[in-house]
């Protein structure tokens, strides 16, 4: 693949945390329109790696570029602004306010427009009109006044997952998306992830190895800070050092 298929690229990517190092050096290429997975067993850096690549964190060395941009000083909020969205930088749901209403907000916030711009009722018909579009992408028309708060678990992220597409990334990080999923929202935040990844590119951390072989296009393997090993779910759940580093870990 050419460097303009990679959209996001770190190099020697590290992270030192009080003479202890989490991340070491890592090199990470990840292809646009591609599903992503990073993992490695508990302690291998995996969320150190994923603050610094949304700049939750300040790398002690290396760089980062999106579309071939270096980004490694710019703030988070500049990084949204350029299409790398991570999921729950919005997705403090707001449980006493509906699913449309949710999602309201998530559209204004975007591009950091003005309250008298929203004041408008042509503009107000667009923002429900746009939001009803996400509300649909993720399946949750039928629940749209719903209260968010009393939406099941599995819809809850969905409806997250709407609020981070209203700010229309390129790019979304995803941070252990099935985390305390039950089976049945599992296979349907499975299934909205792959739908989503249409025309956007995610990269996420995951520890459910069955959801990562079933959606990655490509699967970085971390270890003790370092890339262990790199490539499809076939070529990494062969490789003898990632069977060694899970089983040893
Ligand atoms: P993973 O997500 O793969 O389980 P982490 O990135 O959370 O791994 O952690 C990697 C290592 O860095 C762990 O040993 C952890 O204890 C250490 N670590 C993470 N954050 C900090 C911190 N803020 N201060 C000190 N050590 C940290």
């Amino acid at each position: 693949a050419s460097a303009a298929d990679v959209i996001l690229s770190a190099r020697g990517l590290s992270k030192r945390f009080a003479g202890f190092v989490a991340v070491n050096g890592v090199d990470l290429d990840v292809q646009r329109g591609s599903i992503h997975a990073l993992i490695g067993p508990n302690g291998a850096g995996k969320t150190t790696c994923f603050n610094l690549l949304t700049k939750f964190l300040q790398p002690s060395a290396g760089t980062i570029t999106l579309n071939g941009r270096d980004i490694t000083r710019m703030p988070a909020a500049d990084i949204a602004r350029l299409g790398l969205v991570r999921s729950f930088q919005i997705s403090a749901v707001f449980p006493k306010l509906s699913v449309l209403e949710n999602v309201r907000i998530a559209l204004q916030r975007r591009r950091g427009d003005s309250f008298d711009f929203w004041r408008s009722q042509t503009v107000l018909h667009q923002l429900d009109a746009e939001a009803m579009e996400r509300i649909d992408e993720v399946g949750l028309s039928s629940f749209t006044n719903e209260t968010a708060g009393e939406l099941s678990y599995g819809r809850k992220r969905a409806l997250e997952i709407a609020t981070t597409l209203a700010l229309e990334p390129e790019m979304l990080l995803l941070d252990e998306p099935m985390a305390g999923m039950a089976q049945e929202d599992v296979a349907r935040i499975s299934a909205l992830i792959r739908k989503i990844s249409a025309n956007r590119t995610i990269l996420m951390v995951e520890h459910n190895l069955s959801v990562v072989a079933d959606l990655s296009d490509r699967i970085t393997v971390l270890a003790r800070g370092q890339v262990l090993s790199e490539g499809s779910y076939e070529v990494v759940s062969k490789d003898p050092r990632v069977i060694e580093a899970y089983i040893g870990a």
